[in-house]
């Protein structure tokens, strides 16, 4: 039976595949079941911030694997103080909680701000109010909070406690705060809705409106964070400090690791028993963390933005590109005349792998991608887009 045959036969088709079936990897370049060599542009969806198998982050994940894989939440373990230490060092928040997925650290920034709202206001001051075009994850809560309709089928009833407010729109937002308001959620660019962007001014008066009514800013970094936008965190192209930042997808480099980032005002928020989560900060996967953390200085920080720069200009160059969207190695190609899937495939026939985001070709590199695997990809894009 090939591959193909067995995944239909035996997996949920949740997924329509494109025609790749990846055997191995080394930084930007992967290959296939036949020996084909790929350009990776998508990281695995901004998983793999250090590219494939990384000597040192592999190394140190097969070193923990061999050491301890896990013990659970009840004992201590090194790699996840440490990573928490790092992490609140970096970011300048106060404490951590760890757990394995964008969807699950978005459940505890949701579960936060309502304990929080419940122990200074008391019970019914629960609303969340989040943004049109969102996306927060596919859990039930989760998607209660993801503005896309698109994802609101079939699974009612869903959370309760959702407002929706425009992106962009600061009169939209004042005429959701009610009084039974706790906090407001956002992604700074929004990634699944199509590498849209908010605009700083009214980022910033979003943070003053929650500052000054005391509600949570939860930004949702799970996709602009750890030095995808060229920033450690995207929040501080934006200055402004977030009460819950949740991070996830390039945090362990390639292993399944959420981190909800809590900050003064919530950092006590739960207690013992509140929340919790079996494989929450797993060794394993806190090792590969450590050294995705360690790995993204300020020279390598300072890379990413010079090589979006680039790609952003090369591409903007191109006469099917209308417009590319985005912040550091996070973009989004606005086509002209062109189906983004259509376009996604025919730059995996010729050897590159690229995302799409709605109408938008979704660029998500390894952080690291060296010069030559950078021409490789873009040289592929002038073929298809020139
Ligand atoms: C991917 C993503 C999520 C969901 O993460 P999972 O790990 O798939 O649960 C949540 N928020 C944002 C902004 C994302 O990009």
């Amino acid at each position: 039976m090939s591959w193909k045959q067995q995944d239909s036969k035996y997996i949920a088709g949740t997924y329509a595949r494109y025609d790749l079936e990846a055997v191995k990897g080394k930084g930007a370049r992967c290959w296939d079941v036949n020996g084909k060599e790929y350009i990776d542009f998508t990281s695995g969806i901004g998983v793999n911030s250090l590219g494939f198998c990384d000597e040192d982050w592999a190394a140190a994940v097969s070193s923990q694997a061999q050491k301890l894989q896990h013990i659970s939440n009840l004992y201590y373990t090194q790699p996840m103080e440490d990573l928490a230490q790092g992490l609140c060092q970096r970011t300048g928040m106060n404490k951590v909680f760890f757990c394995n997925s964008g969807a699950e650290a978005n459940e505890g920034a949701i579960k936060t701000a309502r304990k929080y709202s419940f122990d200074h206001y008391g019970k019914g001051r629960h609303k969340i109010v989040a943004l049109e075009n969102s996306f927060h994850g596919r859990t039930i809560t989760t998607l209660s909070a993801t503005g896309q309709a698109v994802f609101h089928q079939y699974f009612d009833p869903f959370t309760d406690g959702f407002l929706f407010a425009k992106a962009n729109d600061i009169q939209d937002i004042k005429s959701k705060l009610s009084p039974d308001v706790c906090a407001v959620m956002v992604e700074l660019i929004q990634g699944e809705g199509g590498v849209v962007p908010l605009r700083e001014d009214f980022v910033r008066e979003i943070a003053a409106l929650c500052k000054e009514k005391d509600l949570l800013l939860i930004v949702d970094e799970v996709q602009t964070g750890m030095g995808r936008t060229g920033k450690l965190l995207c929040c501080e192209h934006y200055a402004i400090k977030p009460d819950i930042v949740t991070l996830a997808k390039g945090l362990g480099g390639g292993l399944p690791i959420g981190a909800v980032l809590l900050g003064e005002k919530c950092e006590n928020t739960l207690g013992a028993g509140d929340h919790g989560t079996t494989y929450g900060g797993n060794p394993v996967a806190c090792a590969g963390a450590n050294v995705v953390l360690k790995k993204l200085d300020e020279n390598l920080l300072e890379q990413v933005s010079q090589k979006g720069a680039y790609l952003k200009s090369r591409l903007l160059a191109c006469k099917k590109v209308e417009r590319v969207d985005g912040k550091g190695m996070m973009l989004g190609i606005a086509m002209k005349g062109k189906d983004s899937k259509q376009t996604a495939k025919e730059c995996l026939e010729r050897g590159l792998v690229v995302l799409t985001a709605k109408a938008k070709l979704r660029l998500l590199p390894p952080l690291n991608i060296s010069r030559e695997e950078l021409e490789k990809g873009l040289a592929v894009l002038e073929e298809v887009l020139g």
